[in-house]
């Protein structure tokens, strides 16, 4: 046994940005389990680059003007209750950040924030920690969870499966080999993304999509999982899986994009040239890749002052450096890759699922605020601003709860072969090549048809229950997911 304790109030499945600042907002009588399936700090959020969006003490901004810019990034298909949320909440969550947790955000010169200004804003209304927001905020997250007496995060440790139980949930952990079932009353999820289910993305390893097989599994609804954002400026190496991102930001501070030619071409492609919201730029690249019959694309900021660049973004300037481009004196080879995910699982104002005391906050989650696109450095503050109102919404309930935990009952596995070598390369493949920025509605039906397949041979229960047929599993779910919604 891994864990000495069995029963827990809460069960928190990720422990990014959504899964702990839940945990720092339950009340300190509640027991509580946070899960991360590696180490901590590797998840999506360490990873954010460009900053949080937000209006706090911001004279010239209001958050009119932010649900405006992220109305029309998102098509004007957002839902209005959890935007109007989403940005009045915005500043409480920022200025906690920094009061609460320690986080740190970059000032300019005269001691106010460094607000910086990212594709469809039109404000700059970024906090930003250079270019490593998102590590700094987790790094600040995760120092507050651990020294709080009523929570424990256990690192390396996977949650497999779930069941209903009268009393809540019983959870099947894997670490190291071994399964434990613990039980809760409350199961937050807030496993991420699910950028692996893609051959290239921006995404962390753990990105592949669990809480979402996990909630789908247990009853609550999966929607829009199709809604996926490519982003248009990743490094263009396709040699590794996971595509290091160049933030919006640069084009923020003014790079171009260039084609083979080495000529800027949005202006053919939309009137707010690079600064359009990064559906639009991605769509346009892939356009011009097929007139200029060329994937080879530039992200050029060389004609900037390069000690601002260095300064600015310090982290991208050294990881360019490492694959042997000067960011101050060269434009660098970009294209689209996938990114975030817009859909999941759906949940209301207190990201409360259908299924009783099921959560799910961060990007698994489906609040709507984004629309069909999401507006660039609104995800963190979606993770934030939600997490904490299912915190609170939980705090509220627990009140009066039974303390009572019922044991699920889980079916056995007893088979060690390993799942066969190359399902899950094949899944990636499946999505790259048909569910891309402009989806190859020719050939979705074989795509699905073949997931199909390939989930009915996972599902055969024949195969050892470790990492990689979990991972294979929750791939297959959400590629079945988006392929079933192109139908
Ligand atoms: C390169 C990059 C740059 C980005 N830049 C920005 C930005 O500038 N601004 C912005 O707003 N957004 C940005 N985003 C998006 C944003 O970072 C994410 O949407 C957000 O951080 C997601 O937070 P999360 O807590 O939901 O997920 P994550 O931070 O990914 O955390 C998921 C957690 O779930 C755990 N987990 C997964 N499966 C299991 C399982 N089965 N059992 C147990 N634990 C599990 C993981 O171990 C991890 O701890 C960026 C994303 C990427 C990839």
């Amino acid at each position: 046994m891994f864990l000495a304790e069995k029963n827990y109030d809460v069960i928190i499945a990720g422990a990014g940005a959504a899964g702990l600042y839940a945990a720092l907002h339950l009340p300190p009588h509640l027991r509580v389990l946070v899960l991360s399936k590696r180490e901590a700090t590797l998840c999506n959020s360490a990873l954010a680059q460009g900053g949080i969006a937000g209006v706090w003490n911001s004279p010239n901004d209001n958050i009119e003007l932010h649900a405006n810019d992220t109305r029309i990034a998102g098509a004007f298909t957002n839902n209005p209750k959890t935007l109007q949320i989403l940005v009045s909440e915005a500043a409480h969550d920022i200025e906690q950040l920094v009061s609460d947790y320690g986080v740190e955000f970059d000032r300019a010169e005269d001691g106010d924030y460094d607000r910086t200004l990212e594709g469809g804003h039109c404000r700059r209304r970024i906090f930003h920690y250079a270019d490593s927001t998102g590590a700094e905020i987790l790094r600040g997250l995760l120092a507050s969870t651990r020294t709080l007496p009523n929570v424990i995060i256990s690192e390396f440790t996977t949650m497999s499966r779930a069941v209903k139980t009268e009393t809540g949930f019983s959870c099947e952990l894997l670490k190291n080999e071994e399964f434990q079932v613990v039980n809760c009353h409350y199961l937050i999820l807030a496993t991420g993304g699910i950028g692996r289910v893609y051959e290239y993305t921006t995404n962390s390893a753990i990105a592949t999509g669990d809480g979402i097989r996990i909630a789908y599994e247990l009853g609550a609804r999966i929607k829009n999982l199709s809604l996926i954002q490519f982003h248009p400026t990743a490094f263009n190496n396709q040699h590794t899986r996971e595509c290091f991102l160049i933030s919006e930001a640069v084009r923020g501070e003014g790079a171009y994009l260039r084609n083979c030619h080495l000529e800027r071409f949005m202006h053919k492609y939309d009137d707010r040239l690079e600064l359009a919201p990064r559906d639009v730029v991605s769509h346009a690249i892939i356009l011009e890749s097929q007139r200029t019959g060329s994937k080879e694309f530039w992200l050029d900021i060389s004609h900037k002052e390069p000690d601002e660049i260095r300064k600015r973004f310090p982290k991208i300037y050294q990881k360019l450096l490492e694959q042997g481009y000067d960011l101050t004196k060269e434009p660098v080879p970009i294209f689209p890759c996938q990114h975030y995910l817009m859909g999941g699982i759906q949940v209301g104002s207190n990201a409360q699922t259908r299924v009783e005391r099921l959560y799910a906050c961060g990007e698994c989650a489906h609040t709507g605020v984004h629309g069909n696109n999401r507006l660039a450095s609104n995800s963190l503050l979606e993770a934030l601003v939600f997490s904490r109102r299912a915190a609170e919404e939980i705090a509220k309930e627990a009140a009066d709860i039974s303390p009572r935990f019922d044991d699920g009952t889980f079916q056995p596995v007893t088979a060690t072969e390993p799942i066969p070598h190359g399902i899950r390369t094949e899944l990636r493949k499946i999505l790259q090549e048909n569910y891309f920025v402009i989806p190859n509605t020719e050939h979705i039906r074989t795509a699905y048809e073949r997931v199909t397949e390939l989930i009915q041979l996972i599902a055969c229960e024949d195969w050892k229950m470790d990492l990689d047929y979990l991972e294979a599993k929750s791939q297959a779910t959400c590629a079945y997911l988006i392929l079933e919604e192109q139908l």
